[in-house]
């Protein structure tokens, strides 16, 4: 084999070479073919090697590539700008881009920082979130971020942020109804408030559905929308992060849809260039533009990146792509059948606890008894253990593990393109019910 200079993720492991991709398929320079079961990291939405993206791609990098965003504006991010703001529900109208879904949600840290300052409240700058949450992987998103495997190396480092309990349906008390359940987990975020102080606290940060740390957790409906009271109430600002969520992936242009409710500002990464290119974005409504213009008129953030024309002209292709294909609607119709086929593998193979999920973003989490819902000690690695298993077969999914405090979290996600066909479904199925039992088998 020859040998590698570049930094992969697990050293000293080697990897297929990528060839292309075609749809929901990846193939290696062996010719091996995958399902590409998760789009990557819940990222290549709309499928791979779409032509008019390519094309897109091309059209811009003729005229010009690159322009600094502190020179010049684009027709490309104006564009893409508006398109999101008419996506976007309630006063969302301005976007800051960036190029990765940290950058965003740290931007959105930042940003609600700042939007206090200005207001002459500067002692709002704490972030509240939750610890079954997954926001970034630079040092800001970390802090905000509950993903215990990704944070525990750099704990001294982060800032103290408060944190309470997700909603896990799943592990809620016995007996509890999924509407009282919520709330309580939504009132925790009262307590926080009260016991850090009003006068402290900027933003509440959350996922829709819980991805990276908990394997497509949807919370109980009223839980938003008691959080959302609760954020009016203190003055303390709603930040959605919709990286995962965001353009489709759950059956509703962003995953609040669900429950209607607005925050005060949103992120989006993943789905927004569907992996065609870098890109991310933070959202905010009229109000925090409006005071920190009539303050000091600069948002302090920005990257050599943020805006640029090539980038910004990629991803407006890639959201006219889902329009004109309707793949939110499609998100939502064959996510449906996705959850039906994994319910059914629950019902089937003891290793699996439960099968949830929201549109085209699902997840399987694996227990050691099913009755008590004992989970396995993450030493087990059942979870990687499938991932392996399904690779090798030639299905790609993506890992949920360790985000509950090293017990459970033994999950994985599913979360192929919104693209895909109830045959390729199938397909998928099949893979990935063969990968568990041959997991199951080894395990006894
Ligand atoms: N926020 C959420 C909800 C995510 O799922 C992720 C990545 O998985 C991020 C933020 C960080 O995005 P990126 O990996 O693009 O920095």
């Amino acid at each position: 084999m020859t040998r590698s200079y570049v930094i992969k993720p697990e050293l000293g492991k080697t990897y297929p070479y990528i060839s292309h991709g075609k749809g929901i398929y990846l193939y290696d320079q062996e010719g091996k073919r995958y399902i590409d079961g998760c789009g990557g990291a819940v990222t290549a939405s709309i499928g791979h090697g779409v032509e008019e993206v390519a094309e897109a791609m091309y059209a811009q990098a003729q005229k010009v590539s690159f322009a600094y965003r502190s020179h010049f504006s684009s027709d490309a991010v104006e564009a893409l700008g508006a398109k999101l703001a008419e996506w976007a529900p309630g006063s969302l109208n301005w976007t800051f881009f960036v190029s990765s879904g940290s950058e965003a949600t740290e931007t959105a840290q930042k940003i609600a920082i700042q939007y206090w300052q200005e207001k002459g409240r500067p002692t709002k700058n704490r972030i509240i979130s939750r610890w079954m949450s997954y926001h970034g992987i630079t040092m800001g998103a970390l802090s905000m971020s509950g993903h215990v495997l990704r944070r525990k190396r750099f704990v001294p480092l982060l800032e103290d942020y408060p944190t309470i309990s997700p909603p896990y349906p799943y592990r809620r008390p016995e007996g509890m109804s999924l509407s009282e359940y919520g709330l309580q987990c939504a009132n925790e975020l009262e307590a926080a408030i009260l016991r850090v102080g009003a006068d402290q606290v900027a933003a509440f940060i959350a996922e829709p559905v819980i991805g990276a740390s908990g394997g497509a957790v949807v919370p109980p409906d009223g839980y938003f929308q008691r959080i959302r009271e609760i954020c009016d109430k203190y003055e303390v600002l709603f930040i959605a992060d919709e990286v995962m969520t965001g353009v489709g992936r759950t059956g509703k242009t962003f995953g609040m849809d669900h429950w209607g409710v607005v925050p005060d500002l949103m992120t989006l990464g993943k789905g927004m260039s569907a992996g065609y290119t870098p890109m991310a974005a933070t959202i905010v409504t009229d109000e925090i533009i409006e005071t920190i213009t009539q303050g000091s008129g600069l948002i302090m953030a920005g990257h050599t990146y943020s805006a640029n024309p090539q980038s910004a002209a990629v991803s407006l292709a890639v959201l006219q792509y889902v329009e004109k294909h309707q793949l939110i609607e499609k998100s939502a119709e064959q996510g449906a059948y996705l959850l039906q086929r994994l319910e059914a593998l629950a019902e089937e193979l003891p290793l699996i606890g439960e099968a949830r999920g929201l549109g085209m973003l699902c997840g399987l989490e694996f227990v050691r008894d099913k009755a008590t819902k004992e989970a396995f000690p993450l030493s087990a690695g059942v979870a990687s253990k499938v991932i392996a298993k399904s690779f090798e077969k030639g299905l790609i999914i993506y890992p949920a593990i360790g985000g509950l405090d090293g017990v459970a979290g033994d999950a994985i996600i599913v979360a192929p393109p919104l693209t895909i066909t109830k045959s390729e479904i199938d397909e998928l199925i099949a893979i990935l019910r063969e990968a568990i039992l041959a997991v199951q088998q080894d395990l006894q």
